[in-house]
């Protein structure tokens, strides 16, 4: 009997906690240290291949674990394993060759592209760190085959990123992450900086590349239409936690936690236009530094109990591969229904 094959990656209770400085002022002040629990005990995998689609609102912690996965942010505890291999316990010269395997597409092409570099130079960058060509030549010939492949041509190769639209910069953006011929590839917000027709462009490049080249994508994005659009599976973040995760169909379909209900409530549905009544949560996101007690979801929550307020809930199954944290699963409520009935009364 065969074993069932690893997944690409594993992600065993990842936390990242950023801790501010002591300044002298503070001190003096009276104010005492603090410290963000940006991403909390996450846990998740993406099989070879997949599309992770990871949705939450701006300041829940997504980016911040996608970039503690390809350990850009260190990670404060957990494990992170790629292919088999440790990565939270890589030397930094053993990082840097896994990190050829793993690149990452920035929210903002433009912040994250060098102004002084031209595109030649910014694209070839990894093929220079990580020895993949010797000659300049080799190297302008690799970059501008990349370029071609992602919608722009060997005539961008000497020019800067100013002389270039918003579009064309993320274009840049993915050449630089697909010149290194990765496995996966964190996609931070990728579209989210662009027109909507642009999105799609980029969305349908991204894809194409996938099927191409074989990627695997840990796709980040506060748009739930876009994570159900090329998602296998999707991961619904909030305040630090990953709230509920499954197949993409089977979670938009039928939403489990009321965080994932709300967000739900914002598609539009176009079976019953007009009809469509749209959830919209009390309040602003918790300040990570200082988050509620028991579920971080409880001071927004249609459906808040008091054992809410006082313990976490654990995440359960409520379907095949398909979990979700609440302390009111059991009682199968609706958001949307609640929110129906507290306006009829
Ligand atoms: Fe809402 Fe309570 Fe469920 Fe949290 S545990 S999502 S507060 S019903």
């Amino acid at each position: 009997m065969t074993s069932p094959a690893k997944p690409l990656l594993s992600v065993e209770n990842l936390s990242k906690v950023y801790q501010g400085r002591q300044t002298l002022a503070n001190r003096l002040a009276g104010v005492r240290p603090f410290s963000v629990k940006a991403v909390n005990d996450v846990s998740f995998h993406v099989e070879r291949g997949e599309v992770l689609g990871l949705i939450g609102e701006s300041g829940c912690g997504k980016s911040t674990l996608g970039r503690a996965v390809l350990r850009l942010h260190e990670p404060t505890a957990g494990r992170v394993t790629f292919d088999g291999e440790d990565v939270t316990a890589l030397s930094a010269g053993a990082l840097k060759d896994m990190r050829r395997r793993m690149q990452i597409v920035f929210q903002d092409p433009y912040a994250s592209l060098n102004p002084r570099s031209t595109v030649a130079d910014i694209v070839g960058l990894p093929l220079r760190l990580h020895g993949l060509a010797k000659t300049t030549r080799e190297v302008r010939e690799t970059v501008a085959r990349i370029l071609e492949r992602v919608g722009l041509n060997a005539a961008h190769l000497d020019r800067y990123p100013h002389q270039f639209s918003g579009g064309q910069r993320q274009r840049i953006g993915i050449a630089r992450a697909l010149i290194s011929h990765p496995e996966f590839i964190v996609c931070d917000e990728p579209v989210s900086a662009l027109d909507v027709s642009i999105q799609a462009q980029i969305i349908q490049l991204l894809l194409e590349l996938k099927d191409e080249m074989g990627l695997t994508y840990l796709f980040i994005s506060h748009d739930i239409s876009v994570i159900g659009y090329l998602s296998d599976r999707v991961a619904v973040m909030y305040l630090g936690e990953i709230v509920e995760m499954g197949p993409t169909d089977d979670v938009l379909a039928r939403p489990r936690h009321p965080y994932t209900q709300s967000l739900m409530s914002a598609v539009p549905d176009v079976d019953a236009p007009g009809k469509h009544q749209r959830v919209r949560l009390a309040g602003e996101l918790p300040s990570p530094l200082d988050p509620p007690k028991g579920c971080k979801f409880h001071t927004r929550c249609p459906l808040a109990i008091d054992v809410c307020r006082r313990e976490a809930p654990i995440s359960e199954q409520v379907a095949p591969g398909h979990q979700a944290a609440c302390h009111r699963l059991s009682e199968d409520l609706s958001v949307r229904e609640t929110a129906a009935g507290a306006q009829a009364r």
